[in-house]
């Protein structure tokens, strides 16, 4: 599936659709907390200003629900953005119908518009073909950089793309597909997967793609103690799913004929309670007391992790391996973001799924060290799971170039 990019278009006087992944934090006085997702939109936005095209920026921000809600407005990444291009942004009120068309009929060649929140409008998330009509009436060609919404079905995402000769990837998109496209499509073996996170049931799908894609498959986190009461250990008062253990039976049966082995954490560090001053011990897997919550991997995991690691030529993680928000639970989240910087400068291939992996590696200063961390949590799950996603299929393909 190779799609064209920026790189392969001359944006030279054509209006670009660009939709973004401005979903930024706001305090309450609607000043950015954490202004990356702007940051990481410059370079595309940049060729395409450069080549002398105009940018028509477009995103949603929150869950507005289809109405107009001030406190979502995208005026304050306007003002971040015109800060961060050191050029003016102009900023439309309304992303579709007069405000818009005014303010984009007004574009010369290297100006930058964004327009207001799409989600002010209820037909954005129902894919409503007129809404996607009317927002691709402002352009001639479409770009989508945002790959955290690639995986919806929306009038922005995919509904647009029916109304243009061309849509292609920009640079967050590209390096997206190029290193989870990539990891699942050609993996340099060995290839291992590490899942965490809270529950197996947000987990199925990949856990069962990826059995038969890597070499092991190592499971952390809250999911391992529903797999330990499918084998019969005691799980005190882990985090359990009661009506998965049969599905979890199943997958440890599925592993044995799949081309994945299959690695438990060997122990835990319990305590009664999730606080910052709470009392630990480190148990082995199958021997958690009553009253205690396996709320992290122990060190003989993580030497486990490690050893099950060594070698891999790709790795793919995604969900922490304990409450990692917790200082007493964190320790196993950080050591396996530091065993993916160590492989990855060994040469391995490591890509981070979005999400609480994510900001794990952040927290950790280790961002610059792995190969890729995905912007997108739930697009980058839904890619894992083997799934093509709507936002990405959309896209115009390639002869030959681009990327997979
Ligand atoms: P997910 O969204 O499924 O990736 O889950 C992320 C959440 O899982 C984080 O907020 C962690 O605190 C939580 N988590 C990880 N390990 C455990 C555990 N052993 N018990 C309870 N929650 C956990």
């Amino acid at each position: 599936m190779n799609k064209v990019t920026v790189d392969d278009i001359n944006f030279q006087g054509r209006k670009a659709l660009l939709r973004v992944d401005f979903n930024v934090p706001l305090d309450s006085e609607q000043n950015i907390t954490d202004d990356r997702r702007i940051v990481a939109s410059l370079p595309t936005i940049k060729k395409i200003l450069d080549d002398g095209g105009m940018v028509i920026a477009c995103s949603h921000l929150g869950r507005p629900k289809g109405k107009h809600v001030a406190e979502m407005s995208l005026r304050p990444a306007a003002i971040r953005l015109w800060e961060l291009l050191g050029k003016e942004v102009h900023f439309a009120e309304d992303c579709i119908g007069p405000e818009a068309a005014n303010i984009v009929g007004k574009m010369k060649d290297g100006d930058c518009v964004l327009l207001e929140n799409l989600r002010f409008h209820p037909e954005e998330e129902k894919n409503d073909p007129e809404f996607a009509r009317k927002l691709a009436s402002l352009a001639d060609i479409y770009v989508n950089d945002a790959f955290g919404s690639a995986h919806r079905a929306h009038a922005s995402t995919q509904g647009v793309t029916r109304y243009f000769d061309q849509s292609v990837a920009g640079y967050l998109m590209e390096k997206e597909l190029r290193y989870l496209g990539q990891a699942l499509a050609e993996p340099k073996r060995p290839f291992v997967a590490i899942l965490g996170g809270a529950k197996i049931s947000g987990k199925i799908d990949v856990i069962t793609n990826l059995m038969n894609e890597v070499d092991v498959l190592i499971i952390g986190g809250g999911m391992v103690f529903t797999f330990s009461k499918a084998m019969g250990y005691p799980i005190g008062d882990s985090l359990l799913e009661e009506d998965k253990i049969d599905l979890a039976k199943e997958i440890i049966e599925n592993v044995k004929g799949s081309r994945a082995k299959l690695v438990f954490p060997a122990d835990v560090v319990v305590a009664a309670e999730i606080s910052d001053t709470a009392e630990t011990k480190v148990v082995d897997l199958d021997k958690i007391p009553d009253g205690m919550k396996g709320l992290d991997i122990g060190p003989a995991s993580i030497k486990l992790f490690a050893d099950s690691m060594a070698g891999a030529r790709t790795v793919v993680w995604n969900g922490p391996m304990g409450v990692f928000e917790s200082k007493p639970f964190a320790a196993g989240t950080f050591a396996v973001a530091r065993m993916l910087a160590d492989l990855t400068a060994k040469g391995a291939v490591t890509v981070v799924g979005g999400g609480d992996s994510a900001s794990a590696v952040s927290k950790a200063g280790l961002d610059e060290k792995l190969t890729h961390i995905s912007t997108g949590g739930g697009a980058s799950l839904e890619f894992l799971e083997g799934r093509q996603l709507p936002g990405v299929v959309a896209l115009t393909n390639a002869a030959g170039a681009g990327v997979s």
